[in-house]
């Protein structure tokens, strides 16, 4: 079995912007004992901008005079390289390689350069390695972009013919109303081709670029393809141990195949 995890910029940055350390470790104990399980797990993982934005600290003078392009390419270049510091040591502890992949929209766009990642992958997975994808920040400019890392994650989900993909945000899942309004109620399931738009709101996601509207998208797609989906709250402790040995037991939506 093999399982894609995408990993959000809110469940991996602090309120004030800067990687959390903790939640991180836990997440990575979990993705250890999966793999024990005997489960090839492949991780696409956010905080890149968010962790350059905190580590450098600019004052706002110096950033005013930046466009966003230049701020996305200077951030995501030092956070990139610190966020893969931080997974190289705490896999480390549980004897686990990681390799970095970085991609951009255009990798997809061929069948050779899709063979070229799907090899790339599959030889770290052949070998032990956990691969951590992220989308490439510092080259991939505005058309270039993808919408964010929930449809990388659906990409490589498919690309790699991966069984599931657990999408970890700040929110339990799919709710039937305001997420914050006490009436709401969770959607548990979703079929391929139901219509859930009028569940979504607009709001969007504050450090990374994603939002429930494009979660929805990417994973009514996914799960159109073949694949099971979940979108699960992040910084639920276990979260990702029980959604694969006790599910009945935690919130989630699980959009069928
Ligand atoms: N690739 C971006 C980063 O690592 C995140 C994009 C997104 O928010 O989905 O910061």
């Amino acid at each position: 079995m093999r399982i894609a995890i995408k990993v959000g910029s809110n469940v991996l940055t602090r309120a004030d912007g800067t990687l959390d350390i903790t939640r991180m470790s836990a997440l990575v104990d979990q993705l250890a004992d999966i793999r024990r399980a005997g489960i090839e797990v492949i991780l696409v993982s956010s905080g890149a901008v968010a962790s350059g934005r905190s580590e450098m600290h600019l004052p706002h003078s110096e950033t005013e005079q930046m466009d966003s392009v230049e701020q996305r390419q200077l951030f995501s270049a030092v956070g990139q390289a610190k966020l893969m510091g931080r997974y190289v040591e705490l896999f480390r502890d549980h004897g686990i390689h990681v390799g970095q992949v970085l991609t951009t929209k255009e990798n997809f766009s061929t069948p050779r350069q899709n063979d070229n990642q799907r090899q790339c992958m599959q030889a770290m997975l052949a070998h032990g390695v956990l691969p951590i994808v992220n989308e490439n920040d510092t080259v991939c400019v505005t058309e270039l972009m993808f919408t964010d890392n929930d449809e990388l994650s659906g990409l490589i989900a498919r690309l790699m013919q991966c069984q599931a993909l657990i999408i970890l945000s700040n929110i339990d899942g799919l709710y039937d109303g305001s997420p914050s309004a006490p009436s709401s109620q969770l959607i548990r399931e979703v079929s391929v081709g139901q219509d859930v738009s009028r569940f979504i709101a607009e709001e969007r996601s504050s450090a990374g670029r994603g939002g429930m509207q494009s979660k929805c998208h990417i994973a009514l797609e996914v799960a159109a393809a073949g694949i099971h989906v979940y979108i699960a709250n992040g910084k639920r402790e276990h979260i990702l141990t029980d959604l694969l040995r006790q599910p009945s037991a935690i919130p989630f939506t699980h959009f069928q195949p």
